[in-house]
């Protein structure tokens, strides 16, 4: 049977259907209309405004190809000016491909490139000395707890460092749906309840955050890219198998075949859940050591600094983590199920 001819143009032959809509488009009007979304959402959400510099955090993946490439397109429309920022974890026979992807896209596209390197900014720690610390395997399970914290930090530093205002990262709905998979199954009500909307406004001083891809679909950001012919790394980080979001997605792959639209029917559902008043933790304050925002003695990275530099690195995560908290400052500990309201 011939393909039908694209819903949009009505000219040229459809060359997908949209996985959201059902709606059959050819390549260049899904392209076209994916932008589009991408730009409403940044401007019904006001997440970056005019004369914004931003930090675009850049992996070499797909995901912030994409997004680098449609705010590039965006960038005259909505007068912001961009800056890529790439951290180098330090894991050998991973990142420096990956870093190499984002170079060439630097060059091609024109954009200024800044790399910041966890060795540099944590006091010689890599992730492959982490890996090397928590389990002496060099593929501990913790691995992107720690990775997750420390990457925060270091695109923050990145995005200082370029005098950037604002930061985007290419999360995309898959991404934020696992997330509050893992944010339920972990019992995180805090998280959970941080989690919702499309960034953080920046508060204790740390820059404003955003997703613009957060509403779009991991399928879509792959046809974008292909349609647009982005190349970008594809090879999975060799610590990611042993990742406890590899069970939140595989989950949500089995909810997305029973419902399709599953994946954003949780981001939209984080979005509706509130801390109820109770369970509400103590105003954040700042980190004692480096002054970022903490809910404790010490922030996140500093708390996992602290424990690997003391050669103990399980207090810094897990139950040993919580034992550490609470030495530092009492906390109950709410089940999420009891602490959410939903509007
Ligand atoms: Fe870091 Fe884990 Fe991502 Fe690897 S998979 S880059 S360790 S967060």
């Amino acid at each position: 049977m011939p393909a039908p001819t694209c819903a949009s143009c009505h000219t040229a032959r459809a060359n997908l259907r949209r996985p959201r809509s059902g709606q059959a488009l050819c390549g260049a009007c899904f392209c076209n209309a994916f932008e589009a979304e991408v730009l409403h959402t940044v401007l019904a959400g006001r997440l970056l405004p005019r004369g914004a510099v931003v930090a675009v955090g850049a992996s070499g993946g797909k995901d912030s190809t994409v997004l680098a490439h449609v705010l590039r397109a965006l960038a005259p429309q909505l007068d912001i000016s961009l800056h890529l920022v790439a951290v180098d974890e330090g894991i050998g026979g991973y990142r420096d491909a990956a870093l190499a992807a984002v170079r060439h896209q630097a060059a091609r596209w024109e954009l200024p490139l800044t790399v910041v390197a966890y060795e540099d900014l944590f006091g010689g720690w890599t992730m492959d000395a982490v890996a090397r610390s928590t389990a002496g395997s060099g593929r501990s399970r913790s691995c992107c707890t720690f990775c997750g914290v420390l990457r925060r930090r270091a695109l923050e530093e990145g995005a200082r460092l370029v005098g950037a205002t604002h930061i985007v990262t290419g999360h995309n709905a898959d991404d934020m749906a696992e997330t509050v998979l893992m944010n339920f199954l972990r019992g995180d009500a805090g998280r959970l309840a941080r989690g919702g909307g499309l960034g953080s406004p920046g508060e204790g001083g740390a820059l404003p955050r955003c997703r613009p891809l957060q509403l779009a679909s991991q399928k879509e950001v792959v046809l974008y890219a292909h349609f647009r012919r982005l190349h970008y790394f594809s090879e999975e980080c060799v610590y990611a198998p042993e990742a406890f979001r590899g069970h939140a997605r595989d989950l949500l792959k089995r909810l997305e075949a029973a419902r399709p639209s599953a994946v954003l029917d949780l981001v939209h559902s984080a979005e509706r859940l509130a801390l109820a008043p109770t369970a509400r933790p103590p105003r954040p304050g700042a980190c004692s050591r480096c002054g970022a925002l903490a809910s404790r003695a010490l922030c996140q990275a500093c708390a996992l600094l602290d424990g690997l530099n003391r050669g103990l690195p399980r207090l810094a995560i897990g139950k040993g983590r919580r034992e550490l908290e609470l030495e530092e400052a009492p906390r109950r500990s709410v089940p999420a199920a009891d602490a959410l309201t939903a509007f």
